[in-house]
Parts: structure tokens; C-alpha cells; sequence
């Protein structure tokens, strides 16, 4: 693959994945337990150590080191990951986001249903 067929594929990577990690963090719940804390908690560290992009990768779990992930509310865990995507965009020379315009850019299209924090049982691997 060509230099910028490469950088074309990166970015697309990290604006889909940038899409999914806010939408979800504006669907954590409210008032989260300690195991959608835990959860949410390691998805990010997991995340940062499994993105396909490596230098992406690393200097993700730097800024993990920083800024560990705050999972204590929706709200909290939704502004962390704003500050933490800002940082990355100003390293790449990137505009700073509004963080007060969260809510009406990401809209999940899933309505009012609640996520479902009950692990399932895997029946087939
Ligand atoms: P993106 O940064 O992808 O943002 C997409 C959209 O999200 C924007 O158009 C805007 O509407 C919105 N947005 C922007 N900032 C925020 C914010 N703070 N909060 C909420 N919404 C926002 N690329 C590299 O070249 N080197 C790297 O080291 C690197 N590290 C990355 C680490 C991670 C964890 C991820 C997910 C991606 C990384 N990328 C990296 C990719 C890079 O961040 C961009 O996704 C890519 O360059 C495309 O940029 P973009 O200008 O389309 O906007």
C-alpha cells in the first residue's frame, strides 16, 4: 500500500473508532456499578494495547498513564475522553473539540433502552 493510501486507511481507523469510544461513553449509565466501572476501566486499557495503529497504541497508553480513565458517571467518564481526544489532537495539530457540544454529536440511534450490564454466557467458541 502506498504512504497516503496508508495514512488514508489510519485516519479512517481512528475516526471510526473515535465515533464508537464517544458514543459509548455517552451511553455508560449514570450511576454505574462497580463491575460497569471495572468494565469500562479495561476496555480502555485492552483497547490500548490490542488498536491495530502502534504508535497510535503507545501513545495512547502514555496518555492513559496521565489521564487514567474516569468511570465514576457517564458525565465523567463522556468529558475524560473529550480532554483525552484533544490531547491527541493537538499533538497531530488538530482543532480543540468543544467538549459542551458532546450530547448533539453523538446519537447512538438506539433510543432510550438501557444498555445491558448482566454478563452472558458464552454457549459456542
Ligand atoms: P478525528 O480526530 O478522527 O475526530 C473525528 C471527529 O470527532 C471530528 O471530526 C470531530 O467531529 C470529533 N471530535 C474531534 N475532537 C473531539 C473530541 N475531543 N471529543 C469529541 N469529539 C471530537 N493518528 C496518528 O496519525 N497518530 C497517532 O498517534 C494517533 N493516535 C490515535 C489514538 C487513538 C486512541 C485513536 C482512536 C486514533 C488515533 N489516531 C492517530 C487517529 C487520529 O486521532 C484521527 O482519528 C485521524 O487523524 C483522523 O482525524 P480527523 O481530523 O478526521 O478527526
Amino acid at each position: 500500500m502506498s504512504k497516503l493510501g496508508n495514512a488514508t486507511a489510519k485516519a479512517e481507523l481512528g475516526r471510526a473508532t473515535w465515533k464508537l469510544l464517544h458514543t459509548m461513553t455517552l451511553r455508560y449509565p449514570e450511576n454505574p456499578t462497580q463491575d460497569e466501572r471495572d468494565a469500562l476501566w479495561n476496555y480502555f486499557h485492552l483497547m490500548s494495547r490490542l488498536y491495530p495503529c502502534g504508535e497510535c497504541a503507545a501513545e495512547f497508553q502514555l496518555l492513559l498513564q496521565k489521564y487514567p480513565p474516569q468511570t465514576s458517571s457517564r458525565r465523567a467518564a463522556a468529558t475524560w475522553l473529550c480532554v483525552v481526544h484533544n490531547e491527541v489532537n493537538a499533538r497531530l495539530g488538530k482543532p480543540e473539540f468543544d467538549c459542551a457540544h458532546l450530547d448533539e454529536t453523538y446519537d447512538c440511534g438506539c433510543g432510550d433502552e438501557p444498555i445491558s450490564s448482566s454478563p452472558t454466557t458464552a454457549q459456542d467458541n
